[in-house]
């Protein structure tokens, strides 16, 4: 029995290590993260709160993205448990939160199952002031609040966020409810918001510097080349990981023309464009194809022919509107 429990605390012991190894190389840098983003699901979990508009797991990575970047551009050491489409499941999940060496964690989701409006749930040892916060900044944005509460299983925590994470303090931040209407058209117009308000309230909880997100416009040159510049414009505008590289793509007439085009890592399709997808109403594969370019060229009002040309009218288009600040 013994040998045995030591047997198993030995491999969880490496588990643990290889976790926080493949950790170090996604990020962090060496600093110690005082806050870590945890975006609900991922992979094959696409989560509960989906609708015809999204799945819970893309929105959740949608919001969580933009404020790691926020957080990153606001000087917050900042950590995050995945950045792509990527399962975790719950033993990884609370490991890489529970050995990130923050002190908090925001777990971002999307509620279902009839309701309206944001939840926050805090662990039962904890005293709610974070939660709090974060739904005083939500019902400031514009969303109603629900309730803040917290949910006991027997003498512990219903939910493994709150029981498993050690002595990280855990909010899981559910924005509203993708069954209802009120809900989906106000986290579609405003996630953003929704998002901006969650790092204000935790800048304003744990007393860091916080500034509103500036608008310095980029002054790109209107050639009408989608290259490195002009890509680092339009992720800043849309809210993804600024690395101006358009990442995953095929290899094909319609990524051709495009300079600031990567395939690799393989067919994965790029964050950017899954989230203009998103805005232009175009399937959200993440693929640069002929349906994404005219529904670009649609939404952007330049002539629609499914193509992108070096130099093209639409890229021309999208570098004036990122200049004058209007494209989203
Ligand atoms: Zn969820």
């Amino acid at each position: 029995m013994e040998r045995k429990r030591l047997n198993k605390s030995k491999i969880r012991h490496s588990i643990e290590c290889l976790v926080i190894n493949l950790w170090k190389g996604v990020d962090l840098n060496g600093a110690i993260p005082i806050l870590i983003i945890d975006p609900g699901h991922g992979g094959k979990d696409p989560g509960g709160g989906i609708n015809k508009y999204w799945k819970e797991k893309d929105m959740v990575l949608d919001i969580s993205l933009y404020q790691y970047n926020r957080f990153k551009d606001l000087g917050v050491p900042i950590a995050i448990t995945r950045t792509t489409d990527k399962y975790l499941d719950s033993g990884t999940r609370s490991a890489i939160v529970r050995n990130s060496g923050a002190k908090d964690c925001i777990s971002n989701h999307i509620n279902s199952g009839g309701g309206q409006g944001a939840e926050m749930i805090h662990s039962i040892f904890n005293d709610g002031k974070m939660a709090q916060a974060i739904a005083d900044g939500l019902k400031e944005a514009g969303q109603n609040v629900r309730r803040v509460f917290t949910r006991k299983s027997g003498s512990g925590d219903y939910y493994y966020m709150h029981r498993e994470t050690g002595n990280v303090s855990t909010t899981i931040v559910e924005y509203g409810f993708a069954d209802n209407k009120t809900d989906t058209d106000r986290i579609r117009k405003h996630w953003k918001k929704y998002a901006e308000s969650v790092v204000r309230s935790y800048c304003e909880y744990r007393g860091h510097k916080y500034s509103a997100p500036g608008k310095p416009l980029p002054g790109l040159v209107i050639d009408g080349r989608l290259g490195k510049n002009t890509t680092i414009a339009w992720q800043k505008a849309m809210g993804t990981p600024a690395d101006g590289i358009i990442s995953g793509q095929y290899r094909n007439s319609s990524t051709k023309p495009i300079l600031s085009v990567d395939f690799g890592p393989e067919y994965t399709g790029s964050i950017l464009i899954k989230a203009w997808q998103r805005k232009i109403g175009a399937k959200p594969d993440g693929f640069i194809g002929p349906e994404t370019i005219r529904k670009s060229q649609k939404y952007l009002g330049t002539p629609v022919d499914g193509e992108i040309w070096n130099p093209s009218a639409m890229v021309k288009e999208l570098q004036r509107r990122l200049n004058k600040g209007t494209l989203v």
